[in-house]
């Protein structure tokens, strides 16, 4: 049979690319995550992806009650769940305030984190269910959240701190917006939230690899310095920033590129190792990548889990 790949955030740039390529391969139905239904329908038509290889459903990261929505009709439609991509992300460069999710969380690490979080902690459970022979949860990870790395250390740099805002629940009331208790910055809110993908990513590893042969994943796809990811910037930053990353730092890859590269960590069957963060090098040949140290953190990583758990009600 076909395999059943849910993929988050698919209406655009690597979600979309990453749909695509598999769609294409006949091999796969993708469900298709979304949170703006018509803009996905456009989106997938325009890339010509073959119609009976995917299925759109409505998916807002940013409400806890549509996670649970989504999970909910996901069974209902009797698909089987063989692989779960959490790509969606929101990133806020120049925002001067926070904006929070329906349940009052700072927006990015709301969205990026703790959505996707509940999403995987209930989907875990289909795919257990699955008899494919390759079941995977992959989380999309980033360079920048990574600070052992040179655009890693572009600051505001990510630093999750001792997790005083997260534990009082980000809503910049009662708390600071930001995990480790500061003061508002949307670039670091983004980058914190990507260092919490790739803490969860390890400590699913470790609570369910063993018992599951469920394949953890993350990885960083390359900069893709076209995605709607930087709808927000400032105009010169958006002219500058592609040919930037194409000639200066050769970082740049493109849409169709990466989305390739999603679709190898997907189905792949060299790629099964677990717990592993993948990464490109120029050939485009894939390879096991160091995280920074606060993102290999075992202890913050528990911690990151034990606190989010809280927060989206299933502790
Ligand atoms: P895009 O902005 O093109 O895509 C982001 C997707 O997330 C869109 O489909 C968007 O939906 C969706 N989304 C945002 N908020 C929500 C929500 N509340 N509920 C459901 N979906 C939502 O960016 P990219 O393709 O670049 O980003 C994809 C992933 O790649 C992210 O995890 C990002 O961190 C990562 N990444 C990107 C890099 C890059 O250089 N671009 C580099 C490294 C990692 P909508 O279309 O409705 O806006």
């Amino acid at each position: 049979r076909k395999g059943c790949v849910v993929i988050t955030g698919a209406s655009s740039g690597l979600g979309l690319a990453t749909a695509k390529a598999l769609a294409e391969t006949g091999k796969w139905h993708v469900i298709m995550a979304c949170r703006d239904f018509l803009k996905a329908e456009r989106a997938a038509k325009s890339t010509g992806m073959p119609k009976e290889n995917y299925t759109i459903m409505h998916l807002d990261l940013a409400s806890l009650d549509s996670v649970r929505q989504f999970v909910n009709n996901f069974r209902r439609s009797g698909n089987p769940l063989d692989v779960l991509v959490c790509n969606a992300a929101v990133y806020q460069p120049t925002a001067k305030e926070p904006s929070f999710t329906a349940e009052g969380f700072e927006l990015s690490v709301g969205t990026n984190h703790l959505g996707h979080f509940l999403l995987s902690r209930l989907l875990i459970d289909d795919l257990k269910q699955s008899d494919y022979p390759s079941k995977r949860l992959i989380i999309v990870g980033s360079i920048t959240g990574n600070t052992n790395t040179l655009a890693g250390n572009v600051p505001p740099k990510a630093n999750l701190g001792d997790l005083r805002g997260l534990a009082k629940g980000l809503d910049g009331l009662n708390s600071s917006a930001m995990i480790d208790g500061g003061d508002f910055d949307g670039a670091k809110a983004y980058k914190d939230s990507k260092v919490c993908n790739m803490l969860t990513m390890q400590e699913f590893h470790r609570r369910y690899h063993e018992e599951t042969g469920i394949t953890f994943a993350s990885l960083y796809p390359g900069c893709i310095a076209t995605t709607g990811l930087f709808r927000e910037h400032i105009p010169l930053f958006r002219l500058l920033f592609p040919p930037f990353q194409k000639f200066i730092t050769k970082g740049f890859v493109s849409e169709a590129e990466s989305g390739k590269r999603l679709a190898q960590v997907v189905s792949d069957p060299s790629l099964t190792k677990s717990g592993v963060y993948w990464s490109w090098n120029k050939n485009s040949s894939s390879f096991e990548n160091q995280l920074s140290e606060e993102a290999s953190d075992v202890e913050k990583a528990r911690k990151v889990w034990e606190v989010s758990e809280k927060l989206v009600g299933l502790a």
